[in-house]
């Protein structure tokens, strides 16, 4: 019998725990912890915050699914591993103290690095959390006229919501509403730099101009105070209206044990196994791999995961590779853009327009509930 810890309770960690409960048998104990027992579909949180859908049809409850499918779960904060002793140090929650395993899948996401940017939290509005999406959705309705700024921190790494929030708030505003607001994307690089890609980055610049949204590229931005940002050389800029996405890094569960790079991300080879670490296999926003963290990248992960691992557990060669592709649904002025390119070759990106994809990552969101919740 195996005992298989999951660490998060996110998107790469819940496909991790389905897939598994499927490919082993009975006699092996899976067991997934996270902070909280409330699964969180981040993709939906720009329109939760614009009021199209509430609180109830973004998160579900996490404990009852995995129970329904076999997983134990635990909700405490993972502190750290402890490589060597094969176990998780939990800080608080049901659990205390420490957790064995015999192989553990390592998928905390990132971590916010808000110190990075002073007067982050004073001032900024964000996504990346519920309570945060509906603060934010308050804001959107009470902002009349002025500057509404809204963009990425440098090493923020997830422009589809930023692209996505623009793009409504301008559809909000309407053309009657553009003679008094203007709304401004800013980002530490350039579009192309965000995206990877110079013909993502032209279409989405096409978009913008439509819609008269202004986007200023290298303003790596470094302090917040009340009514402007600003750059460490000292430029600034002025908003009514601010929603930024903070710096990200790593989870600190891992920083000390060697297996990460400078940022805190997991170092890990095309099967998803941790470089250097035997039974250990990390997933999601918390691997090293470049370019934008997305949801579709944590569950790919996930799943080559889950067939490495029941192979290995049952001594055969780990064989499934994960292939590092970009895939996004920008929902738009009226139509959406989906881009498609691989991030391991210079292809250029695939990209397509049309009200399919906005109806197409709507119907993902349902099924993704229906099957998971
Ligand atoms: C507003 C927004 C819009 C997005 N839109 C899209 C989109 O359109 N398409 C797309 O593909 N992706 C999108 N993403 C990105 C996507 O949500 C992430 O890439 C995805 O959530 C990563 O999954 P993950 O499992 O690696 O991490 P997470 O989903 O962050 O899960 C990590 C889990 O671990 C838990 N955890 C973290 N630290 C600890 C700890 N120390 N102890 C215990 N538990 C811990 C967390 O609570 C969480 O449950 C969006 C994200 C946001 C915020």
């Amino acid at each position: 019998m195996a005992r298989v810890l999951i660490l998060g309770g996110g998107f790469g960690g819940v496909v991790a725990a389905e897939s598994l409960a499927k490919e082993l048998g009975d006699e092996h104990e899976i067991t997934l912890v996270s902070r909280s027992r409330r699964f969180l579909f981040y993709p939906a949180l720009v329109r939760l915050a614009f009021g199209k859908c509430g609180p109830d049809d973004v998160s579900f409850d996490l404990r009852k699914s995995m129970l329904s499918r076999r997983v134990n779960f635990i909700e405490a904060e993972v502190a750290r591993l402890d490589l060597d002793g094969r176990r998780a140090i939990l800080a608080h929650g049901e659990v205390a103290g420490s957790i064995s395993y015999d192989y553990v899948i390592f998928a905390l996401g990132r971590r916010l690095a808000t110190e990075r940017v002073a007067g982050f939290f004073e001032h900024a509005h964000h996504l990346l959390a519920l309570d945060g999406a509906l603060k934010f959705g308050e804001a959107i309705r009470d902002f009349r006229d002025g500057q509404a700024l809204i963009g990425q921190c440098p090493d923020a790494r997830l422009p589809v919501p930023v692209y996505e929030t623009a793009l409504a708030l301008s559809r909000l505003i309407g053309d009657e509403g553009q003679a008094k607001t203007r709304i401004t994307v800013v980002g530490p690089g350039s579009l192309e730099s965000e995206l990877q890609d110079e013909r993502m980055a032209r279409t989405l610049a096409e978009a913008f101009a439509r819609r008269g949204i202004e986007y200023v590229a290298d303003f790596p931005i470094s302090k917040i105070t009340s009514g402007a940002v600003s750059t460490a050389d000292q430029r600034e800029l002025d908003y009514n209206l601010l929603m930024l996405l903070p710096p990200f890094t790593g989870s600190s569960a891992v920083s000390h044990l060697g297996i990460t790079n400078d940022d805190n991300y997991v170092n890990v080879d095309w099967n998803m196994k941790v470089i250097g670490v035997e039974r250990m296999y990390a997933v999601g926003d918390c691997v090293n791999f470049a370019g934008p963290k997305m949801g579709h990248m944590a569950v790919n992960q996930a799943e080559v995961v889950a067939a490495n691992l029941a192979a290995e557990i049952s001594g055969r060669e780990p064989t499934a590779h994960y292939q590092h592709d970009l895939m996004m649904v920008v929902e738009g002025d009226g139509e959406s853009i989906y881009f498609h390119k691989d991030l391991w070759t210079d292809e250029p990106a695939k990209v397509r327009h049309g009200t399919f994809w906005s109806w197409a990552k709507r119907v993902h969101e349902k099924y993704w509930e229906a099957t998971h919740a």
